[in-house]
Formats: C-alpha cells, structure tokens, sequence
C-alpha cells in the first residue's frame, strides 16, 4: 500500500523540468518524493519547447504533463500548491504551503526556477515568448530571414551577434546619446548590424503578435520581431526561514542561489537544482541537472542512513561483549 509518510525522504519545491528529473530519479531509488508545484513554469508564454530532443516543438506544459505522469508511476506525489514558508524540524524540514498544510522532509530541493522581469517598454508583456524574445536557441530558427529589432541592453550587442547568425536584417536601437566601446561598433559594423539612436517606448501589435515599435517621439516603425533581456530572480523567499539568500548573478543581470558544483547549498540539507542555480540552463539542461541533484541527494540520504547503521551494529557489539564479561 502506498501510504504518505509522516516525512519524506525529499520535498522538491517546484515542478518544471529540473524538479521533475530529480523526482523521477529519487522515485526510481524508492526514495519517499513530494513534489510542491505552483504551476508557473519559467516558459510558460511560449508556444513550444525547442532544443530539446525528441520533443521539439512541444508546448511548455504538455512536456511538463508528460514528466509528471512518469514520476507518479515511481510513486511520487504531487500536491499543486506554493511553498511559502520553511523551517528547521527534528527530522529536517517543515514545509508550509499556502493552503495552510505543513509538509515534513529530511532534505529539500530548491527547483522554483527564476522569474523574468521584463525592460520597461509599453505592451511588451503581451508579446513576450512569442516574438519579443530573448533567446536565439529557443525562438530564432521561428524569426530566421526576418526583420529583427534588437532593445539596447548590455546583452544587446551579443544578442544583436546570435541574431545576426538567423537573419541579415538586423537592427539595434538604442537611446541617442549612447555610446559603443570602437571595437564593439566595429563588430556591429562588420556583421551589417544597423545601429539606430532611437529609443523604444512601447510596441503594437495583436493576436499575440508584435508589429511595431514605438519610438519617444511617437514615430512607429514595422518590425517582424523584438529582442529584449529581462532580468531573473531566484525565487528564494518560501526559503528565508532558513537563511537562504540569493545571491547576484556574475552576469549582473539576476540572482541565483548559489551552490557546490553537485547542487549542494550552504544550508545543509538544502540543495538546488535547474534555473535555481544556473539561470542561463535551457530546459533540457535544468532536466539534466534535475537528475544529477536528484542521485546526489539520493547518495547523501544513503550516506545518513549507512553511518547509521554502522553506529547501531557498533553499538549491539559493545552491548553483546559486555553481556558475555
Ligand atoms: C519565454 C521563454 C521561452 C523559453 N523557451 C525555451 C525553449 O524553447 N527551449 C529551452 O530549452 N528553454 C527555453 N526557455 C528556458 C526554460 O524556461 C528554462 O530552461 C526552464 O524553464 C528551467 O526549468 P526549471 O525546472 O529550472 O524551472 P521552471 O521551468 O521555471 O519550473 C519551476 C517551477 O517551480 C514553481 N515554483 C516557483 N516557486 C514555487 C514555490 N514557492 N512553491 C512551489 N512551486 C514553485 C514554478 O511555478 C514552476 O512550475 C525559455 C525561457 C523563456 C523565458
């Protein structure tokens, strides 16, 4: 009979692409696994996954769906709520979640991902993962041979570079008293990158698609698609009962939780794994990295339990021996 336990062995926060691999993993192991998921994963805007290996193309969500169902066959549970609070228990962790529950665990994994937050322009939310974009891996093969508008950052020109790889037809705007580094102008100059000293405001389109770009003078100008960067959070505060922190990001575009290369926070019994503590991971990256924490946690759990029983078969050898003198 498959009974919740008083505690399980790990509590994942967050149900995308890393939580799911780290469950499926720690399922397989007959490790006791709740996963805590709200539901918002970091792709949610766009249509389709792309890069990731057979699944091309699939909507967010129904690979996500698919994940879930192979994780309940090992006997993961599931509960569609936010974490909103941690603490320390005798056996680990208590994990309140907002509907007023308080799951316990002997560890944790962070894999809440990061939130985006978008350049201040007017109407862009609309448009975003659709064709405001930020990622050539993702969405450029959808925007190959168009018109692509870039939004001045301090990615722009790198981006403006990945872009340029998809298309011939792209332009930078930027605000008019900007200026760039000679060797990065030279860059631009050399690929055909046009550089425009006009400051995007807002944008216009519809059904879910960008159309234009508005400039502070008001001028419109027809664009097929709109580069942007946005900056990243590391959802940590369900976590800051613990102390946990998030730190920036050397990027010094966002923050992340920092941790050991195996995913191992400086909380212990805390890891992290995914966009938690690598931002720039694609989907099929943060699954990796979901099925790496997934087995560390897994040895860290075993290495508990054997020291255990060590101590135990220790401590019934010194009681025999001092039964027999
Ligand atoms: C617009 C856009 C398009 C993208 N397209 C692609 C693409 O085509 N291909 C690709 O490889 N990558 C793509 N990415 C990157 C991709 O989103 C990430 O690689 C991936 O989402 C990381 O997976 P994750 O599991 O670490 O985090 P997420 O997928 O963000 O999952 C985190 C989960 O944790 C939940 N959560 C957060 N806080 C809590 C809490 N307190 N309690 C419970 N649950 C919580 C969230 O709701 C979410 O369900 C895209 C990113 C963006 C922004």
């Amino acid at each position: 009979m498959n009974t919740t336990p008083d505690t399980f062995d790990v509590a994942i926060i967050g149900g995308g692409a890393a939580g799911l691999a780290a469950a499926q993993a720690l399922g397989r192991s007959r490790r006791s696994v709740v996963v805590i998921d709200a539901g918002e994963p970091r792709n949610a805007p766009a249509e389709g996954v792309h890069n990731f290996l057979t699944r091309d193309g699939l909507p967010p969500r129904e690979l996500l769906a698919l994940g879930r169902k192979e994780a309940e066959g090992y006997g993961v549970r599931f509960r569609d709520a936010r974490a909103s609070a941690t603490r320390r228990n005798a056996d680990g962790f208590g994990i309140e979640l907002d509907d007023s529950t308080i799951l316990a665990a002997r560890r944790i994994i962070l894999a809440s991902g990061v939130s985006d937050t978008l350049p201040e322009v007017e109407g862009l939310e609309a448009y975003w993962g659709k064709n405001a974009l930020h990622c050539p891996y993702c969405h450029g093969w959808e925007v190959r041979d168009q018109d692509i508008a870039v939004l001045d950052s301090p990615f722009a020109v790198h981006q403006a570079l990945m872009f340029r790889q998809l298309s011939d037809r792209v332009t930078l705007y930027t605000a008019p008293e900007r200026e760039f580094d000679p060797i990065e102008r030279e860059k631009l100059e050399a690929r055909g990158i046009r550089v425009v000293h006009r400051e995007i405001i807002a944008v216009r389109g519809n059904d879910n698609h960008l159309s234009h770009v508005v400039f502070r003078d008001g001028v419109e100008q027809s664009v097929d698609a709109l580069v942007v960067m946005p900056h990243f959070a590391a959802g940590v505060p369900a976590l800051s009962g613990l102390g946990l922190e998030a730190t920036a990001h050397p990027s010094g575009i966002g923050t992340y939780v920092a941790t050991d290369e195996m995913g191992k926070t400086e909380i212990p019994g805390l890891w992290a794994a995914g966009n938690t503590r690598d931002p720039m991971a694609q989907v099929m990256m943060a699954a990796a990295d979901g099925l790496r924490v997934g087995a560390m946690v897994n040895a860290d759990l075993i290495q508990e339990e054997t020291d255990a029983a060590v101590a135990a078969l220790r401590a019934g050898a010194v009681a025999a021996i001092g039964q027999r003198s």
